[in-house]
């Protein structure tokens, strides 16, 4: 017989002869019976247990092994109960001692328990959310004929990332001599795995990556996560329109297969978390994502009513408080962010015609800001060579990357998306350090 997890066991009939597994939330002793809460993870429900007298050693966060048969239940939050004829209690757990005895927990509390905090209904949710919305991108792209590859960890390019990669060596000393060391040259994290989609879109036309990426940025915010795992589809014969209209039917798709599959967490994160969740997400789903060029973006900023703790002047990066007052209060919906000024986008975004600006575009949403980054990729290797000359960077470190400008070159776009900041826009939930299970920040790697 197949094991069956608490969430099918509640979908059970009266009379079902079942066994439970699971972690006991809550015990109430009566004197002829006891009430048994026990939770597997399967769904945000317990499973309500009766037993006549009672076990030794029940107690919360104990695991157990229940046979029995479910009756009705006279409660209102499940329509079956289990009748248990034997109870066993597997792991013991001293109450005294159990962090989770208590019901409540901040944020931060629960951070520092990592081992135990996927227990809490929270954590449980968001964990089974971000399952998910790993397996709606995983058929998004794979019903669109998408191939998924896997780019490397280890990277010898530093050419993205600047000062935000984490140093990979086996050398004693960091300063020694890099010629020594594993792979004979420095190698670091990869913060991105963009330019080798590139190469394997330029031959198998459109793929995606959905892989761990490393930022060694110092910035302690509710946004950024040294480790984080991020989606990047790259397409061939792909203009910047095209990738827009991926990116914008890739979180409508995200939203509603987590509308469709998650109803019940999501109405917990809802009444819990962000009250009036679902009727945001529903509001993502329904309606299309407005259109700003940044030069136009500029000009609203500026005639905000609402001062911005950085200024703003067309040129500049935007901050998170620019991206989220835009998306919150002007448009009051996810916005698409066009034609960044050169110098604040990376070098291999394609020129636009007026030579100031390029193909860039940014989705910007509420409460988070940027959740999507992405251009059209310059192809012209003229273009290209004048662009890594003016950013002052050394040819020879991209000879591979300009080849495929000469062998056969192609329109093509991607896009980056962040996917803990997915689980947040989905969720509710305000910190990216619990959108992770195992989150890594400045100063913390301890589970
Ligand atoms: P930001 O300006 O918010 O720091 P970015 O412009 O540096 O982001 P990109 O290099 O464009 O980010 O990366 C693509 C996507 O990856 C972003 O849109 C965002 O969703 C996500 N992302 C970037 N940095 C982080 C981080 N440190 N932690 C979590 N997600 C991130
Ligand atoms: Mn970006």
């Amino acid at each position: 017989m197949q094991k069956k997890k608490i969430k099918e066991i509640l979908q059970g009939k009266v009379d079902d002869k079942v066994t439970a597994h699971g972690w006991v939330r809550t015990v109430r002793d009566q004197k002829t019976f006891t009430f048994i809460e026990i939770n597997d993870g399967s769904t945000l429900k317990n499973l309500q247990v009766v037993m006549d007298g009672n076990v030794p050693n029940l107690a919360t966060g104990a695991s157990l092994i229940v046979h029995g048969h479910l009756v009705e239940s006279p409660g209102k939050n499940q329509s079956v109960e289990l009748r248990a004829s034997e109870v066993h209690v597997i792991g013991t757990c001293d109450p005294a001692k159990y962090p989770l005895q208590k019901k409540r927990h901040s944020f931060e509390y629960l951070r520092t328990i990592a081992h135990l905090r996927p227990r809490t209904n929270t954590q449980g949710a968001v964990m089974r959310v971000r399952n998910a919305l790993s397996f709606a991108t995983h058929l998004f792209f794979q019903q669109r004929g998408f191939l998924y590859l896997q780019t490397p960890v280890i990277t010898g390019s530093d050419c993205e990332g600047g000062g935000e990669m984490f140093r990979v060596s086996t050398l004693e000393k960091p300063t020694d001599d890099p010629s020594k060391d594993f792979f004979g040259k420095k190698t670091y994290l990869t913060v991105s795995g963009q330019l080798e989609a590139e190469i394997m879109a330029c031959a198998l036309s459109d793929v995606y990556t959905f892989g761990p990426t490393f930022r060694a940025e110092n910035s302690n915010t509710s946004r950024h996560l040294a480790e984080f795992w991020m989606i990047e589809p790259e397409m061939a014969f792909a203009d910047l329109k095209s990738d827009m209209k991926c990116a914008e039917e890739y979180l409508k798709f995200c939203v509603s297969y987590a509308l469709e599959h998650c109803a019940e967490d999501l109405e917990f994160f809802d009444k819990f978390i962000e009250q009036g969740l679902l009727v945001r997400l529903q509001n993502v789903v329904d309606s299309p994502f407005a259109h700003i060029p940044y030069t136009e973006a500029i000009e609203i900023l500026k005639k905000a009513p609402k001062t911005f703790e950085f200024p703003v002047n067309w040129g500049t990066d935007l901050q998170s408080e620019h991206e989220r007052y835009l998306a919150e209060e002007y448009c009051k919906k996810p916005v698409i962010l066009t034609d960044y000024p050169a110098s604040i986008k990376a070098f291999y975004m394609r020129s636009n015609p007026d030579g100031k600006t390029v193909a860039a575009m940014d989705i910007l949403v509420p409460k988070i800001g940027e959740i999507i980054g992405g251009s059209q990729r310059e192809e012209r290797l003229d273009v290209l060579e004048k662009k890594i000359e003016d950013f002052r960077l050394n040819k020879q470190d991209y000879w591979w990357y300009l080849e495929l400008r000469e062998y056969g070159s192609v329109p093509h776009a991607g896009f980056g998306l962040g996917f803990e900041r997915l689980v947040l826009f989905v969720t509710g939930m305000e910190n990216i350090r619990d959108a992770i299970a195992f989150p890594r920040f400045p100063g913390h790697a301890e589970f």
